[in-house]
């Protein structure tokens, strides 16, 4: 028997439709390119991306044609999000932090046929441009006055095309599996594979973005979204923003810690999201400047942190914040699991609590994990048994697009998402590693995650990684690399001897090599296959000279 329901379509165009009717007033505060801070609101992002939905069925973009976006976190593409894909059509979102070949194979791989540009872009875009052959135009997304001067035929003014069109641009209804957002993975090896969200896998993973132990976003919020409107649908806080109609805030290609400081400070935000680094940055701004710095007016109530893990040293340092520690991948839209405490963990003093928030927390609603072992072979959530980590769900990827990379499901559906993690009784995740980079020393697994954590807990330190390198005995070792902070060093024997009752002793690396800079990827992540390769000899080197 069939329930007597509406099977009204679970479509993106949703929110924005309520959001109009039912928070018009609520803000959004973004950083704009061009300079000035912009203030505009639910209502009026509605109503130009209405606009917007004209203008491109106009341009002649129909339902899964792709339109891509080279552009930061701001109103406008807040407005891309909802104008592309009400009308059926694909968001693109790329990367501008990837190099030019890998953006270039995206748009080709896309067969993108227009792009929003941001200015800051504009050379890149120039570049581009002539190599994409299904480009039919771009689209700076400014307004007249700011027009960029660039070569090509079909170059338009985003606040023009508006302008031509009404804001009555009726949402059609079509099947919500469709695709919405096409987001490529950063592809630390090979081409980077393109993620394609159904409007269902986002409307689903909203009301878990937005519950009260998911990320507990309300109208009563003012959120910052430093995480970018480039990499996983911002961790779905566009869309969850406007289910609950919060206040966002958006800080355009401003991120530097005194920037996001006094954004929050201005707009008084109760939530922020973003990669670890970010966090560091902006608390050590303020730790820094503590003196001349206004902090009654610091309203910081939690800070979503993922995508790396979020170390001990960072959870102690939110100034009051909770750090709400999440995993989860562009493969899985992308929240999986999230750390929330759980009622026995109440009354732990704040040490053993932070032990908890360390953790990757536990899959919401919607998301299944368990690891298993090369075989595939269930482990057991002992908190002990280390396997790789499995997941699967409504939005959860079942498929590369244009099938690049073959079949990623097992027969039970369980996607292999390539990190290596431990699950504890309570469901608790702790990655130890990428499957890829953990270290194998005489056959057993050492975790780089936990010996970046222990380094940079040192006071002197800002930034570490922990690489396997290859070594004529035990195979491989690790090998530490640390930044210090500025005008302050740490020896090879300060860092051991720091170390030694943080880790086990066969853990601690051969040895400690201080740089300036690590090298990062264009989604803020380590990127060791580089250091590897830099440091392939280094150990073997040490030991045929009789000092390692
Ligand atoms: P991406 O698809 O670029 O978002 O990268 C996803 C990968 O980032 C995951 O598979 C993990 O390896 C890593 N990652 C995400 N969140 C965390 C976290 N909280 N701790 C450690 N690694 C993380």
């Amino acid at each position: 028997m069939q329930g007597l329901m509406q099977k009204t379509p679970l479509l993106l165009s949703s929110l924005i439709t309520h959001a109009a009717e039912n928070h018009a007033k609520a803000e959004i505060v973004g950083q704009s390119v061009e300079g000035p801070i912009v203030r505009t609101s639910w209502g009026e992002v509605a109503a130009r991306a209405g606009r917007l939905a004209g203008a491109l069925t106009r341009l002649g973009v129909g339902a899964g044609d792709r339109v891509a976006t080279l552009a930061w976190n701001t109103p406008r593409h807040l407005e891309l999000y909802f104008g592309v894909t009400g009308i059926g059509a694909v968001l693109h979102t790329v990367n501008p932090r990837l190099f030019a070949p890998q953006i270039e194979y995206m748009l080709r791989h896309a067969e993108d046929g227009y792009l929003f540009f941001d200015l800051s872009f504009t050379d890149l875009v120039a570049e581009l441009a002539p190599k994409i052959p299904s480009l039919r135009g771009l689209i700076a997304l400014t307004d007249r006055a700011h027009m960029p001067t660039l070569d090509h035929p079909n170059l338009l003014c985003y606040e023009d095309l508006l302008a031509a069109e009404s804001e009555a641009h009726p949402w059609p209804l079509f099947d919500e599996n469709a695709a919405s957002i096409l987001c490529y993975t950063s592809g630390t090896t090979g081409n980077p594979k393109g993620v394609l969200y159904s409007h269902r896998a986002l409307l689903l993973h909203s009301f878990c973005a937005a519950a009260a132990d998911g990320l507990a976003v309300s109208c009563l919020d003012s959120g910052l979204l430093v995480v970018p409107l480039f990499h996983a649908n911002a961790w779905g806080l566009p869309f969850a923003a406007a289910m609950v109609g919060a206040k966002l805030v958006l800080p355009g290609p401003r991120l530097d810690g005194a920037s996001l400081f006094s954004l929050m400070q201005a707009e008084r935000c109760t939530f922020a999201a973003g990669v670890p680094t970010v966090w560091f940055g902006l608390f050590d701004y303020i730790d820094r400047n503590r003196a001349a710095l206004d902090l009654s007016t610091f309203r910081l109530d939690r800070v979503l942190c993922g995508g790396s893990a979020a170390p001990r040293a960072l959870i102690n340092e939110t100034f009051g914040a909770f750090l709400l520690h999440a995993w989860g991948m562009t493969e899985t839209s992308p929240i999986a699991t999230l750390g929330r405490l759980l009622p026995k963990h109440l009354g732990l003093d704040r040490e053993a609590r932070y032990d908890i928030q360390a953790k990757q927390g536990r899959p919401v609603y919607g998301v299944e994990v368990c690891i298993t072992d090369p075989e595939g072979r269930r482990l057991p959530r002992d908190g002990k048994a280390v396997g790789h980590l499995r997941v699967r769900g409504p939005w959860v990827t079942a498929g590369y697009f244009k099938g690049e990379g073959g079949i990623v499901l097992d027969d039970g559906n369980w996607f292999d998402t390539g990190d290596v993690a431990t699950i504890d009784e309570d469901g608790y995740v702790t990655l130890t590693d990428r499957a890829k980079d953990i270290i194998k020393s005489g056959g057993e697994w050492i975790s780089s995650i936990d010996l970046e954590n222990a380094a940079v807990g040192h006071p002197d330190v800002l930034e570490a990684a922990a690489i396997g390198v290859p070594h004529p005995k035990w195979v491989e070792r690790p090998l530490l690399l640390i930044r210090c902070k500025e005008g302050v060093s740490v020896t090879r024997q300060a860092m051991l001897d720091f170390l030694a009752d943080k880790v086990a002793r066969w853990w601690l690396p051969d040895d400690v090599i201080t740089v300036d800079e690590l090298p990062h990827t264009a989604t803020g992540k380590l990127s060791k296959v580089s250091l590897r390769k830099t440091y392939a000899d280094h150990l073997r080197k040490a030991v045929s000279d009789g000092l390692a």
